[in-house]
């Protein structure tokens, strides 16, 4: 069966096509400026190095995904002959609340569900909700699967994901920890157990997500039972351009200081903080890296307050699970960046957690990075959130 994985944003579409048969990637693309003038589709087929590139404007996801089918069904570029041979569609889906601990077929009732969580997920569910509607428009008989990024981490309990706030705004409001990156942290668990050859249930796993947007899980015997996002993705590890968790009290000390308000703060918490505020260069770590070479203290800084957080959560979910099997850093960061994941290991050899200097000069590619006296395996493995989409919407059309 081919399936095809969509995951929309405000103004972008992003698509896989996979074949389920071998789960190989047939064609990848990526559609921006929906919405806005200047709209593109950018398609490529695996294995055909020329891109297929169509400039066309795009009113709404529904012309976005019109444009997709055509580039699939192009004559060189496409992979299919009609989408009928599209046995499923797996869309990404932010927010699921608490309704949906596993990925499901879409329903009316799953639509009606995903539309409550749009006052916790404001700028993630509707471009996700809108990438549905049209694929149902286009592709009426195609089942449609709705995959969560909260939804493996709600296996949390009670107090790990309890704020210390007020009883009543959880029961009102459902204010609570969720947690993001899911799918990515629940495919690197899974992944790691075949690396060292054991059972998802018999091991204790710390799983570090580090990219633009970073999260850290302590996941044990294959649940997770703790992550460092929270009630928003703007909590936990300092990221590309998001703080990461600061004392709330900051937020109106801020406003009052700067006569802006505190919604003007969490702007500035989310888009303006982070590696890019501490830097004031870049929130890419490539770009972070070579100021540092050039002797810029404050990008030195930066670095150490990133790797300090990591260690940080690293430390605490160690005590959480009683100990750790193994470490696995995941994403942009996480696969590519030698020297962080370097500064985030050392001094953790007490601790039973020994990089192998030589064999973390990789990048991009799963394998083993601890050294061989090391207690705990330190791994590096590059994300697949897309194959894991489609491999749920493959299980439950099947
Ligand atoms: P992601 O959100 O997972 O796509 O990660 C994107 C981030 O990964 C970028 O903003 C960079 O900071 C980082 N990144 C990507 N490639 C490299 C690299 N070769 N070395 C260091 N950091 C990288």
């Amino acid at each position: 069966m081919k399936v095809l994985v969509i995951n929309c944003g405000s103004s972008s579409l992003k698509y896989q096509v996979l074949d389920m048969s071998n789960e190989s990637l047939l064609a990848k693309g990526l559609v921006e400026r929906i919405g806005i003038e200047g709209s593109v589709l950018k398609h490529e087929k695996t294995n055909v190095e020329e891109k297929f590139i169509q400039e066309t404007p795009m009113n709404d996801h529904k012309d976005a995904i019109e444009n997709v089918m055509e580039a699939l069904k192009d004559p060189v570029y496409g992979v299919v002959k009609s989408m009928d041979e599209i046995g499923a569609v797996g869309h990404r889906v932010v927010h699921a609340g608490e309704k949906y601990a596993h990925s499901v077929m879409i329903d009316a009732d799953v639509i009606a569900a995903l539309e409550e969580c749009i006052p916790l997920a404001p700028l993630h569910n509707p471009p996700n909700l809108l990438g549905i509607a049209a694929c149902q428009a286009l592709m009426p008989n195609t089942p449609q699967v709705g995959v969560f990024d909260t939804a493996f981490h709600q296996t949390m309990p009670p107090e790990s994901y309890t704020y210390a706030i007020p009883y009543e705004y959880y029961e009102k409001y459902g204010i609570r920890r969720y947690g993001f990156h899911g799918t990515s942290h629940k495919y690197v668990a899974e992944r790691a157990a075949f690396m060292l050859a054991a059972n998802l249930e018999d091991l204790k796993l710390i799983t570090c997500h580090l990219g633009n947007g970073a999260s850290v899980s302590a996941i044990k015997r294959g649940k997770c039972i703790d992550t460092s996002m929270g009630f928003t993705p703007l909590a936990g590890l300092v990221m590309g351009t998001r703080s990461g968790n600061v004392d709330p009290g900051i937020i109106s000390f801020i406003a009052d200081k700067e006569g802006i308000t505190g919604d003007e703060v969490l702007e500035i918490l989310n888009k303006r903080s982070g590696m890019l505020g501490l830097t004031g260069i870049s929130s890419d770590f490539r770009d972070i890296a070579e100021a540092i070479e050039d002797g810029n203290e404050r990008a030195a800084l930066a670095l150490n307050v990133f790797a300090h957080r990591v260690r940080f959560f690293i430390g605490a979910y160690i005590a959480e699970m009683n100990g750790v099997d193994a470490i696995i850093f995941t994403a942009g960061v996480g696969e590519n960046d030698v020297n962080v994941r370097d500064i985030i290991c050392s001094e953790l050899g007490n601790l039973g957690i020994k990089l192998d200097l030589i064999k973390n000069k990789v990048r991009g590619k799963e394998t083993i990075i601890s050294r061989d006296d090391s207690k705990v395996s330190i791994l590096l493995i590059p994300t697949n959130e897309e194959l894991m989409i489609a491999r749920d919407t493959y299980a439950l059309v099947k």
